[in-house]
């Protein structure tokens, strides 16, 4: 079993990265970066600036205006190292939700970045974490104790 206090400051650190992340490193992690027009000062310079950090990385990427949202997708195929992660993180995924259901739990991903993911149970509101790379490191009260209920 992993250490509760590690799990609760490995959550802590992935929540507070993901808010903090701007929108070109949501493109990065997820492929893709949506956001209200209204809620971004110049659109050209956001779509500008995206395209910007694209070319510097050398990723193909797509951006436009619709139904009053912004966006920007990465154009093109993944690269094979992008394919072999996704397939990495699909069969990990698919095995810790067995766990977790196994034990009464609710699985729902709360939050994905890269190689780590936080999940809860909508019953309990209990946590999971998973680091891919690590091992893959795994631990919190969703893979350790059984489901409560409500
Ligand atoms: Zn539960």
């Amino acid at each position: 079993m992993e250490d509760p206090v590690e799990i609760q400051q490995r959550v802590e650190k992935l929540v507070k990265r993901v808010r903090r992340r701007d929108d070109y490193g949501k493109l990065l992690a997820t492929s893709q970066a949506i956001r209200p027009v209204g809620e971004v000062d110049d659109p050209d310079a956001w779509r500008a600036e995206i395209k910007r950090q694209a070319r510097s990385d050398r990723i193909k990427v797509r951006t436009g205006v619709s139904g009053g949202m912004l966006w920007a997708v990465t154009a093109g195929p993944l690269t094979e190292a992008q394919q072999e992660e996704g397939i990495r993180h699909f069969h990990l995924f698919n095995r810790l939700e067995s766990d977790a259901k196994a034990r009464g739990h609710a699985f729902k991903v709360a939050l994905r970045d890269g190689e780590e993911a936080v999940f809860r149970c909508e019953r309990c509101g209990a946590v999971g974490y998973v680091d891919a790379a690590a091992g893959p490191f795994v631990g919190g009260q969703l893979f350790e104790s059984d489901c409560p209920g409500e």
